[in-house]
């Protein structure tokens, strides 16, 4: 790498191993609603990023932003009706038992509180979550993560295989078998807690499983998960710091894929950029959570986060940013699923509204997972202007989250240059 470069400086001033997307990194300067452009003024199209929910630098969101910080930004220890109004706007658009919301600042704190939260309402400490989750980087919530943990299990925490149906943990059976297989390992994961002291606090998943690779879940698994946790006294918390904010088509997966949680985390969207997560439950969960542990976190809970937020509500609302999400997803997915049949490639092609995945495949025969063609794949479309990455247990699975106010032309546009790059891939 050239000395002097911006990216020599950046290893130098951030240190090396501060990820980059992309064999050749972007520079980017500026962006506005969909689209982003670099320092040579090329434009392209933001296929993955969902902070910018409602698109960047949206001129709403600018300035109830600036307007804010103009008038008071604060901490949280003084009254201020633009936080109450924002928490009770929030807490409305869940089921009817969720009440009140701890405000914090990034998806991992907001977990963190969901965990400590369900820990002292429980008065226990096992945790659940699936062998290829990712919910947050501090050391407990880090704990989740799958590459963190031994391949078996830990101390106060247990995984269990995610449901899926491309590669199923038993072979063959019906449907209804194959849920209750992985029911079967949920409740082996509760069992061994319980066995070996740590007691069952909570099952926490993400309500798609978009870090496991966006799977097929079986028929009711969320619904019967949720029924198992509760009959061994634990509470469910849904993380939908990727999932929630209209994402699926409803404003959260939890909807989508038919559950009720206990505790609702939502981070990333929820400030368009301004750093702003919550953790949601019944009033009773989080007062018995506030005497327990004197929560204050400075830069949450303030005047700023409330307008940017409400602002952010407002958008998805007057651009009717659900209609879009599934309308658009739904159009995009049956187009790609189109090409399962054209590309040995690819496996299959799955999608909650406009949340989609490729999975690359390397053949048919054992679906071997292909994670150096998603590199590739997204390699070539960002060269053709359209900004995708990919996730997964195995990496191999192109991940499609584009801002919510992502139009049926950029996905036409969108598939036109999918179509070059697998043409090109396979010739
Ligand atoms: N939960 C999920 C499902 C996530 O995907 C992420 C981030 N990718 C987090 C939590 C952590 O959020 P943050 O990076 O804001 O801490």
């Amino acid at each position: 790498m050239a000395a002097g470069s911006l990216q020599h400086r950046r290893d130098l001033a951030l240190g090396l191993g501060a990820e980059l997307f992309y064999d050749t990194p972007l520079e980017i300067v500026r962006g506005e609603g969909v689209y982003l452009y670099d320092s040579d003024g090329r434009r392209f199209v933001d296929m993955y990023n969902n902070v910018p929910c409602v698109g960047h630098a949206n001129p709403a969101i600018v300035s109830a932003m600036a307007e804010q910080q103009a008038t008071i930004n604060v901490h949280s220890r003084y009254l201020h009706e633009g936080i109450v109004t924002f928490a009770e706007r929030l807490a409305g658009l869940h089921h009817d038992g969720i009440e009140s919301v701890v405000f914090s600042c990034s998806g991992t704190e907001a977990n963190e509180v969901a965990i400590q939260m369900a820990r002292v309402v429980t008065g226990h400490r096992g945790l659940v979550c699936t062998d290829a989750a990712y919910h947050g980087n501090s050391e407990l919530v880090g704990s989740l993560t799958c590459v963190a943990r031994a391949p078996s299990e830990i101390g106060e925490i247990r995984g269990f295989p995610f449901p899926e149906r491309y590669r199923p943990v038993v072979d063959g059976p019906s449907e209804e078998e194959l849920c209750q297989a992985y029911l079967d390992r949920v409740a082996a994961a509760i069992e061994s807690l319980k066995r070996e002291g740590a007691g069952f606090a909570a099952l926490i998943m993400c309500p798609i499983f978009a870090n496991e690779g966006l799977p097929e879940i079986p028929a009711n698994f969320m619904s019967r998960a949720t029924d198992l946790v509760h009959r061994e006294g634990g509470l469910v918390i849904a993380d939908e710091v990727q999932s929630g904010y209209a994402r699926t088509g409803r404003w959260w997966g939890y909807q989508t894929t038919g559950f009720r949680p206990d505790i609702i985390v939502t981070g990333k969207p929820m400030g368009n950029g301004l750093p702003l997560a919550a953790t949601a439950a019944s009033k009773d969960f989080v007062d018995t959570f506030r005497a327990n542990t004197d929560y204050f976190n400075t830069f949450s809970s303030s005047p700023l986060q409330a307008a940017v937020g409400m602002a952010v509500l407002d958008e998805i609302e007057r651009l009717d940013l659900l209609t879009n999400a599934a309308d658009v997803g739904g159009r995009l997915t049956s187009e790609l699923k189109e090409r399962v049949s054209l590309h040995p490639a690819i496996g299959d092609v799955r999608s909650y509204g406009l949340f989609i995945g490729v999975e690359m495949i390397k053949n048919n025969v054992n679906r071997e997972p292909d994670a150096v063609s998603a590199n590739l794949l997204s390699n070539h479309l960002k060269d053709r202007g359209f900004l995708v990455s990919y996730a997964g247990k195995f990496n191999n699975v192109l991940k499609i989250r584009p801002p919510l106010v992502f139009s049926q032309d950029n996905a036409d546009d969108f598939l036109g240059a999918f179509d070059e790059c697998m043409g090109e891939m396979s010739g």
